[in-house]
């Protein structure tokens, strides 16, 4: 081949790439994700890095269950091609209107809409008596990020669903699904090693929002603050629930970090047992910077209060 020949080589061969680079580029833009809660965007961040631009709807200091519908947010949901949130009702309250005022039908359901606790088997599903007894979510308890193997669990599928809407990068989710994994699974048992002497161990709850951390780390739990979520406590409850801490050798009193530690602190002062409040999402105290932050903060708060 002779030097003159090369640029017209050159010209055929990279001209039409150029041109198809050029029409497929609206198309690689970067997938937009709308995390309705901390632990979500944390997730996310993990699989996917900088792959994604992620907003986060809420912060750990807010209540998920009763949250307000704001423009800012509608106008999030409006630009997303994935919505992330737990459902199994947590979010009733807000999402579907927040769905309904976006416009944005792809995340309406379908592909463009992966709710985690649907991902896994719940706990608490109501029977029919149950709901007959009113104020239950019929899809189980949905506080789900607070079981590790849950998480590891939603994020193979959460990471299924980014490489299904964003196929071009595909290998990165998957290679950084493995890596997480990885790391999850070392620091599961880490967490389960340390945690051990809680096993078997009681507690009490301001709000029903730890029934999966207490099923993995084996904690019983034995009464809560707010019976039904939403619903103040009577007097009566109130004062079989100081009798029961009382009696139970308890550990704790739990509240989250979103939550006015008053009544938690009212029950700690009849009883003597301590209030500890955890992170419970992302964010939620200074450690819990990511999901890891945020087992490694729970887990050190449980066993402060065992000492
Ligand atoms: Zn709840």
């Amino acid at each position: 081949m002779s030097a003159a020949t090369l640029p017209s080589i050159a010209f055929r061969v990279f001209l039409p790439l150029l041109l198809g680079a050029a029409v497929v580029a609206p198309a690689q833009a970067r997938l937009r994700v709308f995390a309705c809660e901390p632990e979500w965007g944390s997730l996310v961040h993990e699989l996917a890095g900088d792959k994604v631009d992620v907003d986060v709807a809420t912060s750990a200091l807010q209540d998920v269950h009763v949250i307000e519908a704001k423009p800012s947010l509608i106008a999030k949901l409006r630009a997303a091609d994935l919505l992330v949130c737990t459902g199994a009702e947590l979010e009733v309250g807000w999402l579907p209107q927040l769905i309904r005022q976006s416009g944005n039908t792809k995340v309406a359901s379908g592909p463009g809409a992966f709710m985690a606790a649907m991902q896994v088997k719940t706990l608490e599903k109501p029977t029919a008596l149950d709901r007959a007894n009113g104020d239950v979510h019929p899809d189980g308890n949905p506080h789900v990020q607070l079981d590790p193997r849950r998480v590891l669990v939603i994020a193979q599928r959460l990471d299924a669903r980014l490489a299904q809407l964003d196929p071009a990068n595909a290998a990165v989710y998957q290679q950084r699904l493995a890596d997480f994994s990885g790391r999850w699974t070392a620091a599961m048992k880490r967490w389960q090693a340390q945690a051990a002497p809680l096993r078997g161990r009681k507690v009490v709850v301001h709000h029903i929002s730890w029934v999966y951390l207490w099923d993995w780390l084996g904690i019983q739990q034995i009464g809560a603050l707010e019976p039904k979520p939403g619903v103040p406590p009577t007097s009566a409850h109130l004062s079989g629930l100081i009798a029961t801490t009382k009696a139970s050798n308890t550990l704790a009193i739990i509240n989250a970090a979103y939550q006015d530690p008053k009544p938690a602190e009212w029950l700690s002062g009849r009883t003597g047992v301590p209030a500890v409040t955890l992170p419970y999402t992302v964010g939620g105290d200074a450690q819990s910077k990511d999901l890891f932050g945020l087992f490694d903060s729970t887990i050190a708060k449980l066993l402060g209060a065992a000492k």
